[in-house]
């Protein structure tokens, strides 16, 4: 299967590739980029649209990248052959990679969701990192979804598709605003947990996980907003019995992730 060969860095079609780094650009045209083989496929196995596949030429004999190929040309995609010099310009220093995948950005509504086990909630997540492990993390528990209320960071940024180490193709996220992510808590039929460092909380082996649990979380600086902090049902708390006042974002709902999975499941 033939792809078109680029070797000049200075092409309109990797320079709009390499100009999706940018969440206005991202936000444009709907797309995003996606690194290394082994991600391009979990997307293309999880029915991604796959708009654009560059590789560099000396991996193009590979079966995946063949099979790859024929997934791109086949959802109207276009596929690229490339150097060492134009790879360069698309890929990071720190992560080196033979094949880029720019695919086509996917939001659930709210509605869409699964509700079987455990939707994540993230009110103003801001850090990139944090979303991304929490979608790995997510994935690898056997959550359902997650949900980003209010203004977060890109889930479709570079960091965080990095982060979320595939995973971003395997769960289903959904974006709302607060007043709507409210009433859709008010409506959800198990047990909804928000986790704060407040006085209103419980030990998080106190409360009770009824299936399915809709957990949130709150930003990194601030916490939960004291809106949806006073909404929630069950406030609890990860106890911190040495000098830290708080834990890590990701690192505090993968501990309630294991938690609610040994209760409910
Ligand atoms: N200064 C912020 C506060 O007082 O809420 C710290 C926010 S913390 C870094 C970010 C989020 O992680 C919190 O909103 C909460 O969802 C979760 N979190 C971190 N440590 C926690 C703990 N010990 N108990 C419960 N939730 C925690």
């Amino acid at each position: 299967m033939s792809a078109r060969l680029i070797t000049s860095p200075a092409n309109d079609e990797i320079k709009a590739i390499r100009a999706l780094e940018r969440r206005k650009e991202r936000r444009e045209t709907g797309l995003f980029i996606a690194e290394g083989l082994r991600h391009v496929l979990e997307g293309i196995q999880n029915g991604w649209e796959l708009h654009r596949l560059v590789f560099h030429t000396k991996v193009s004999g590979k079966n995946e990248i063949r099979s790859a190929q024929r997934a791109c040309v086949a959802g109207g995609g276009q596929c690229f052959e490339v150097n060492d010099a134009v790879l360069e310009k698309l890929s990071h220093k720190d992560n080196p990679q033979q094949v880029i995948g720019v695919f086509k950005q996917r939001i659930s509504t709210l509605a869409d969701l699964p509700k079987n086990s455990c939707i994540v909630a993230l009110e103003q997540v801001r850090d990139p990192g944090n979303l991304g492990t929490i979608l790995r993390t997510v994935d690898g528990v056997g959550a359902d979804a997650v949900i980003l209320i209010d203004q977060c960071c890109d889930p479709f940024s570079v960091e965080a598709v990095r982060a979320s180490m595939g995973s971003l193709f395997a769960v289903p996220m959904a974006q709302t605003t607060r007043e709507e992510f409210t009433a859709y808590m008010r409506a959800w039929k198990g047990a909804v947990i928000g986790t704060h460092l407040s006085e209103r909380t419980v030990d998080y082996r106190e409360a009770t996980y009824t299936q399915p649990v809709l957990l949130v979380m709150g930003n990194e600086q601030a916490g939960l907003s004291p809106e949806l902090s006073g909404a929630l049902p069950t406030l609890v708390k990860l106890p911190m019995k040495g000098r830290a006042d708080s834990l890590n974002l990701a690192i505090a709902t993968g501990v309630m992730l294991y938690h609610i999975q040994d209760r409910t499941g």
